[in-house]
């Protein structure tokens, strides 16, 4: 397998390559590692010669702990985009980058996520065969969440202003850190608020091009809680800020809407039913 890591010293992240985090469980445990950067993540994956990883996490923790030590209401973004309005990808593999084969309930909760980023913001997402031509790959891994607090991890790489291929997303393998039922109904993390759906969602807005927040109710705050499961309008627009043109096909298509409602009404009673039945399609 090909890094750049050296034998000796501190590795580093292959170039133009960063990472970003998410974080759920003991919020004051999280600060004190913030406050002390205690890169605990950094150190588990080093340990366990995952030195690409380790590098993802030390990038992520530091860009985190500077956006909760200043408070950055929007936050940062990764400072690249895709430069396709369509972007691939795929369920992970097992491999030395993840840990088991992603499949089942866990893809369709994964295809919900992309969905709900593709609704929020124009942009289209295409699942394909894992490889590394996947332009996000989405797997399970281990974060020692437990320990770390980290429930997810996206690595990207890019060339110039735009992301290349074989971003990494890791999710915290729920078969190392079981999901359970929570005292108001939701299945989380172990000892966090964080449900798989949120987490894959703000990974994914990683992936995407934005950082991590202090804003309350984002889907890219930091802190995952019952507070930011879904993805809301400043959330929305930062995205959309990113890729104008996607943005402009959601404008397109209320704007289509706008006089599809128009045509109806001019339609009036006397219309056929087949007409209306062929009309109301778009509406679904
Ligand atoms: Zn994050």
């Amino acid at each position: 397998m090909n890094n750049s890591t050296t034998t000796e010293g501190t590795p580093s992240a292959p170039s133009g390559t960063s990472g970003e985090g998410g974080y759920a469980g003991n919020y004051a445990n999280i600060i004190a590692n913030f406050n002390s950067n205690n890169g605990v993540l950094y150190n588990y994956l080093f340990s366990k010669n995952n030195f690409s990883g380790a590098a993802a996490a030390e990038s992520g923790f530091a860009k985190t702990a500077v956006a909760y030590q200043l408070n950055m209401g929007r936050g940062t973004y990764v400072g690249s985009t895709w430069a396709s309005n369509t972007i691939t990808w795929s369920a992970a593999s097992a491999s030395s980058l993840f840990s088991r084969q992603m499949s089942g309930v866990d893809v369709t909760t994964l295809q919900q996520a992309f969905t709900a980023w593709s609704q929020a913001t124009g942009l289209k997402f295409q699942q394909v065969v894992d490889s590394t031509n996947a332009n996000i790959r989405v797997g399970w891994s281990d974060l020692d969440t437990q320990a770390s607090y980290t429930v997810g991890l996206t690595s990207m790489a890019s060339s110039g202003s735009s992301f290349s291929s074989n971003s990494l997303i890791r999710i915290e393998d729920t078969n190392l850190d079981p999901l359970v039922t929570n005292s108001d109904g939701s299945i989380t993390y172990t000892g966090s608020g964080a449900t798989l759906l949120q987490v894959m969602m703000h990974e994914v807005g990683h992936a995407l091009g934005l950082g991590d927040n202090t804003l309350t109710g984002s889907i890219d705050n930091f802190y995952l809680t019952t507070n930011n499961r879904s993805i809301n309008t400043i959330d929305m627009q930062a995205v959309q800020s990113l890729y104008p043109s996607a943005a402009a096909t959601l404008t397109q298509g209320m704007a289509g809407f706008a006089v599809y409602k128009a045509s109806q009404s001019q339609l009036g009673s006397g219309s056929t039913s087949q007409t209306s039945a062929t009309l109301a399609h778009p509406m679904i």
